[in-house]
């Protein structure tokens, strides 16, 4: 892509983060602080939309992870809301199946993720209008069909997927432009990343996805936040200029 046509996908992206903002106000933005999302942070923060930036604290994410809030707070003098998983919930599961049993089945793994993230994520999202992520269409199989803005009927809101049409080259060069910061583990073969026991780093060549969940097949790598009772979500794409 020249540099006009990224100048051009960069002015769409804002423009889709200011109709969010003028729009659908209460809006938040739900970051998993990989590379799109501090994109997308460095957009609304810069440019002081009002979106707030929340992320789902696991209790399993690395520290790499976890030192990106950091950075946040000293880039832009801002502080990411936490959500957290119930304790008793995490607990139960815990004694009941072990600390890592989701290595045991689909089932078991995606039950691990509703527990620490799919419930922190309903508290997050409640009584707001709209949800912005950082998903990209190239990401994987189960991303293919994205848009950039669609009606979310699980969580009856609208969500709007502002980097759907980036490619992962045009985030790192918007990243190295701007001189925004961002996980450490992108430069130690981590494209993807989630909780620690969940995520490993892949080998050149390898898709992007492959570190997630890397026991599992490709159509059930989601974890859950995008989908419901293991299905994608049904989505409705709506017209957008964008
Ligand atoms: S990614 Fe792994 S550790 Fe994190 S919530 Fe899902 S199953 Fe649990």
């Amino acid at each position: 892509m020249n540099e006009a046509d990224f100048a051009a996908l960069v002015a769409a992206t804002k423009e889709t983060l200011q109709r969010v903002a003028d729009q659908f106000a209460p809006a938040v933005f739900a970051s998993s602080l990989a590379a799109e999302d501090m994109v997308l942070t460095d957009m609304i923060l810069r440019d002081k939309l009002p979106i707030s930036i929340f992320t789902l604290e696991t209790g399993r994410l690395h520290a790499e992870t976890l030192s990106v809030l950091d950075r946040i707070k000293e880039t832009y003098d801002y502080e990411v809301e936490l959500y957290r998983p119930q304790p008793e919930a995490v607990e139960a599961y815990v004694q009941q199946n072990g600390l890592n049993a989701f290595y045991e089945s689909v089932d078991m793994r995606k039950e691990c993720c509703r527990i620490r993230k799919v419930e922190p994520l309903n508290r997050a999202l409640a009584g707001k209008h709209a949800w912005v992520t950082g998903q990209r269409r190239a990401q994987s199989t189960t991303r293919a069909a994205l848009d950039v803005q669609e009606q979310d009927d699980a969580h009856a809101m609208t969500k709007f997927n502002p980097l759907a049409d980036w490619s992962e080259e045009d985030v790192w060069h918007y990243i190295r432009s701007n001189h925004v910061p961002y996980n450490s583990l992108h430069d130690k073969g981590y494209p993807s990343i989630g909780c620690e026991p969940c995520t490993r780093a892949i080998q050149p060549g390898e898709d992007v996805r492959a570190g997630r969940w890397w026991w599992e097949n490709p159509e059930s790598k989601e974890c859950g936040l995008h989908v419901v009772d293991g299905k994608l979500i049904r989505i409705k794409p709506v017209a957008t200029n964008a």
